[in-house]
C-alpha cells in the first residue's frame, strides 16, 4: 500500500488524509504546532464548492452542524449609506478557523488517521526515485512513499522542493478581527454587513447567541508574526478606532466594545509558483497559491486540492504522472482565484475619488440584480467516482 507523508494539519491536511485513505492510500498528519488550532482569533467562510468538496469525502455535515449561515452580504459607504445587498449562492458557512481546524482533527481521527503533533518539517531528500525521507525540528526523520506540502502560506515544504520558489507576496495590509459579545450593533443571523470606510475595510455578522464577530481591514507595512503577536489587544482597538474614527459606521462601536482578544494577520498571496512538486513531493493549498482573504475562498479551494490529489493518486499508475495531473487541473483556476482576490484587495482602501465614483456605482450596480461573478468559484462541482485518466482529462465538473 503507497503511504504519504502530509505536512500541515490545517485545512488541506487532514482533508487530504481522508480523501487519500478513501483512495486506499494510507496517510499520516505532521502538524508543527502541539495543536493545529494556533491563530485563534480568525473566522472564514467555506463557500459552497469548499463545502461540496467536503462532501466528497463525507465531512460537510459536521462542519455545517457546527458553523453559521452565510446568505447574504449588505454594503455600507463610510458615511453609514447603505449601497445595496447581494445574496451568497449556495451552501456558505462561517466558523472560526480554529473551529475548522478541530472539526476536521475530530472527523479525521475516529477514521484511524494519525495525526503527530509537534512535528515541523526542517528538511526533505529523496532515496533514489521512489522513496522521500522528511525530517523534523526534534531529531526524528520519517520515509515515505510520498510527501505532500499542506503547510500553508509560509510553508516550508516549498523551498525544499524548490529552493528558488517565490516568497509570497505581502499585499501592504493587516485583517484584524475580534468578537463582541454584548455588541451594540447586530445582524441577522447569516447576513454580513461589510463598510467602505475612508481609511479601513471593514464587515461584521452576529451568531446566534448574538455575539458580533468583526473585521477590519487596514493598510499597514509588513509586520514580522513575532511582532503581530505581540501587539496587544488594546493597542489593536486604540489603532482601529483612530482608523474609524471619521467612518459613520457600526464598526467603531463594535470595536469599542469588544472584550475578546483581538488578534492581526498580514495578507499575502503567492501569484505563480513555478514548481509545484518534484519527483515524489508536491505543495497543495496556500502553499502553492495563497490568495489575498478579499475574496474568502483560500479555504474552500485548499479543500478541492486535497480531494482532486487523492483522484489523481487513485487513477494514476504512476506517483509522478499523478502529481502532473493534479497540477495541470488545478493550476489555472486557483491561479484566477489569486488574481481576482488581489484585485478586490486593491479596491478596499481606494483614495477619495474612487472611493467617491464607488459610491456612486455600486448601488446602480446592485440594483440591476445580483450579478453571479463569482459562480466559476462557486459552482465547482466533485464528483468522486468519475476517474481521472490523463492529464488532459478532468475528474471535475464546472456548472
Ligand atoms: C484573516 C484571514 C481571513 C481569511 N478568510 C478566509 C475566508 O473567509 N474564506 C476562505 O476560504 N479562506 C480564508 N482565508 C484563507 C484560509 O485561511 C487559507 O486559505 C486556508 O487556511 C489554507 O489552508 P491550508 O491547509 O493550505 O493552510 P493552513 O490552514 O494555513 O494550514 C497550514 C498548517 O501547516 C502547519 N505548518 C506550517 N509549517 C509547518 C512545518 N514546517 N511543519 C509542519 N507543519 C507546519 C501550520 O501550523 C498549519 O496548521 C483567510 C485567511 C486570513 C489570514
Amino acid at each position: 500500500m503507497t503511504h504519504a507523508v502530509i505536512i500541515g494539519g490545517g485545512v488541506a491536511g487532514p482533508a487530504a488524509a481522508m480523501a487519500l485513505q478513501q483512495a486506499g492510500i494510507e496517510a499520516t498528519v505532521h502538524e508543527a504546532y502541539p495543536t493545529g488550532a494556533d491563530d485563534v482569533g480568525a473566522f472564514l467562510n467555506l463557500m459552497a464548492n469548499g463545502i461540496d468538496a467536503l462532501a466528497a469525502i463525507g465531512a460537510d455535515q459536521l462542519v455545517i452542524d457546527h458553523s453559521l449561515p452565510a446568505e447574504r452580504v449588505e454594503f455600507l459607504a463610510g458615511s453609514g449609506r447603505p449601497l445595496g445587498a447581494v445574496p451568497i449562492t449556495g451552501t456558505a458557512r462561517t466558523l472560526t478557523r480554529a473551529a475548522l481546524y478541530r472539526l476536521l482533527h475530530d472527523e479525521a481521527t475516529p477514521r484511524g488517521i494519525t495525526i503527530h503533533h509537534g512535528k515541523r518539517l526542517i528538511g526533505l531528500s529523496h532515496s533514489g526515485d521512489t522513496h522521500v525521507t522528511a525530517r523534523f525540528a526534534d531529531n526524528t526523520d520519517t520515509q515515505t512513499d510520498l510527501l505532500i506540502g499542506a503547510d500553508g502560506v509560509h510553508s516550508t515544504t516549498r523551498g525544499l522542493i524548490d529552493p528558488a520558489a517565490p516568497a509570497p507576496r505581502y499585499l501592504d495590509m493587516i485583517t484584524v478581527c475580534g468578537y463582541t459579545h454584548h455588541s451594540p450593533e447586530t445582524t441577522p443571523v447569516g447576513t454580513y454587513r461589510m463598510a467602505y470606510g475612508r481609511r479601513a475595510f471593514a464587515g461584521y455578522t452576529t451568531d446566534p447567541d448574538g455575539t458580533t464577530w468583526w473585521f477590519v481591514t487596514i493598510p499597514s507595512r509588513e509586520r514580522s508574526r513575532t511582532e503581530l503577536a505581540a501587539t496587544t489587544s488594546q493597542q489593536w482597538k486604540r489603532h482601529l478606532l483612530e482608523l474609524l474614527a471619521r467612518d459613520h459606521t457600526p464598526l467603531a462601536s463594535i470595536v469599542a466594545a469588544c472584550d475578546s482578544t483581538i488578534i492581526g494577520t498580514g495578507a499575502y498571496d503567492i501569484p505563480h509558483l513555478p514548481t509545484w512538486h518534484h519527483h515524489h513531493a508536491i505543495v497543495l493549498g496556500d502553499a502553492a497559491h495563497a490568495a489575498s482573504p478579499s475574496a474568502g475562498h483560500g479555504a474552500s479551494l485548499a479543500l478541492e486540492d486535497a480531494v482532486i490529489l487523492a483522484q489523481c493518486l487513485r487513477d494514476l499508475p504512476a506517483i509522478p504522472e499523478a502529481l502532473a495531473t493534479f497540477e495541470h487541473l488545478r493550476r489555472s483556476r486557483a491561479e484566477q482565484l489569486v488574481a481576482t482576490s488581489a484585485k478586490m484587495t486593491g479596491r478596499a482602501i481606494p483614495g477619495p475619488l474612487t472611493r467617491r465614483v464607488r459610491d456612486a456605482l455600486l448601488p446602480l450596480l446592485l440594483r440591476g440584480g445580483p450579478r453571479n461573478t463569482s459562480a466559476w468559484l462557486t459552482s465547482h462541482h466533485i464528483d468522486w467516482h468519475i476517474p481521472v485518466t490523463d492529464t488532459t482529462s478532468s475528474a471535475t465538473t464546472t456548472e
